[in-house]
């Protein structure tokens, strides 16, 4: 018995060793995976020497992604945190707006906004999806915004809202129709952070085309992984060809002119980053459903250990289960670190959720909500090793 304020962490570890059968290696929070064709593709760049920001591979894991996700338009990124800077930019996001992002993410959400010289505004999750909860921002605008001519403006600031950035924590979705709702009413723009997201559905639909857009991230820790890059995911062509056009130093189409017609980013993905893409994608079905496998051997081992529970998708959602997640029944951050500490010892890697946006320095005075929910869920959540690998085939 190796208690940690009321939770017996030698259970914990034991729990873990059961579901992934490893006995005694060490386990990583999450390795990528290349078993499948990323040699040849790679190969491939560097035998035609198209490595940069032209070749197939971009165009091909761009229709890889639209078929993928039933997407219309995906627009490839160099990562995850540019489509996000990209879609808000696209929807008109602009200085001195305010876009709702909910607290309990990670940075990159927050920082997008700042990009584009917006202000986040800060909201709460709930405890079903570990997201942003669309009931109480409903009741929280109803409370402090009012709908003008040209749009929805926050009383208190007098600034406009523009748009909210739902994120699908650890791949599990948020619930997408009430918040829908919240935004026909409220006349703001759906952008979803479906960084970790990537093979999830609401509903039946892939997570990531509910918005005017959806962005994905490929960096090496996410379900599938180009070395770095991400993706922009829209129905409306319009904000794809801006988007692609922002992200291509804004330079009109020409053999041989270098035409730009606005201050454009860097931000189109290389075709070998693509290359590796493409192989990734030929397999994210199998790592879905290996980490669906993994994430049902956590739910029963852990039954019996007391004090903590695995978290499961709700009833509207499958999940991708990109991080499998563990709970405590009592929320208490000594205990959250000691049992963190004891699987380190025990060479096995968890880890907490992110500081909530709230109390970094950059973003402690931005507008917000009551945030009990996600300052509750900080201190029960430990994220445990989820590599798709650790299931069986
Ligand atoms: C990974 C991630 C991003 C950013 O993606 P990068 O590709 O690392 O820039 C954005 N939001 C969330 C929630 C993420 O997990």
């Amino acid at each position: 018995m190796t208690s940690v304020r009321g939770v017996d962490a030698g259970e914990i570890i034991r729990a873990i060793r059961v579901a992934t059968d490893r006995k005694s290696e060490a386990l990583s929070l999450h390795e990528p995976s290349f078993s499948g064709n990323e040699w040849a593709y790679v190969k491939d760049c560097l035998d035609t020497t198209m490595v940069s920001s032209v070749g197939k591979f971009v165009d091909r894991l761009e229709a890889d992604l639209e078929r993928y996700c039933g997407a219309a338009h995906a627009v490839a990124t160099v990562n995850g945190t540019a489509a996000l800077h990209l879609g808000l930019e696209a929807v008109g996001v602009s200085e001195g707006d305010e876009v709702l992002v909910p607290t309990l993410t990670f940075v990159a959400t927050a920082n997008a906004v700042r990009y584009c010289g917006a202000i986040p505004h800060l909201v709460d999750s709930e405890f079903r999806t570990l997201g942003l909860d669309p009931a109480k921002l409903a009741a929280h605008l109803d409370e402090t915004a009012e709908l003008r001519e040209d749009g929805c403006y926050n009383r208190r600031s007098g600034r406009r809202i523009r748009a909210v950035v739902p994120m699908h924590t650890f791949g599990h979705p948020v619930d997408l129709d009430p918040l829908i709702e919240v935004c026909e009413r409220f006349r703001l723009a759906l952008i979803e952070d479906a960084a970790q997201g990537l093979g999830s559905t609401y509903k039946g639909r892939q997570v990531g085309t509910f918005g005017r857009a959806g962005v994905l991230s490929f960096n090496g820790n996410k379900i599938i992984t180009t070395g770095g890059g991400g993706a922009l995911l829209t129905g409306d062509a319009s904000l794809a060809e801006t988007a692609k056009h922002l992200s291509t130093t804004a330079k009109r189409r020409h053999p041989w002119e270098y035409v730009h017609d606005r201050v454009g980013f860097n931000y189109r993905m290389p075709n070998l980053n693509a290359a590796v893409g493409c192989a990734q994608v030929e397999q994210l079905a199998g790592f879905v459903s290996r980490k669906r496998a993994l994430a049902a051997r956590y739910r029963e081992a852990f039954a019996s250990v007391e004090g903590v529970e695995v978290f499961s998708e709700p009833v509207f959602a499958q999940s991708n289960y990109w991080l499998c997640t563990a709970l405590f029944e009592s929320a208490d951050l000594g205990q959250r670190d000691g049992v963190m500490r004891a699987t380190a010892a025990a060479g096995i890697q968890t880890r907490p959720c992110w500081s909530l946006l709230h109390r970094l320095p950059m973003y402690a005075d931005c507008p917000r909500m009551d945030l009990a929910v996600a300052e509750d869920l900080e201190a029960r959540i430990i994220c445990l090793p989820s590599s798709a690998q650790l299931a069986p085939a």
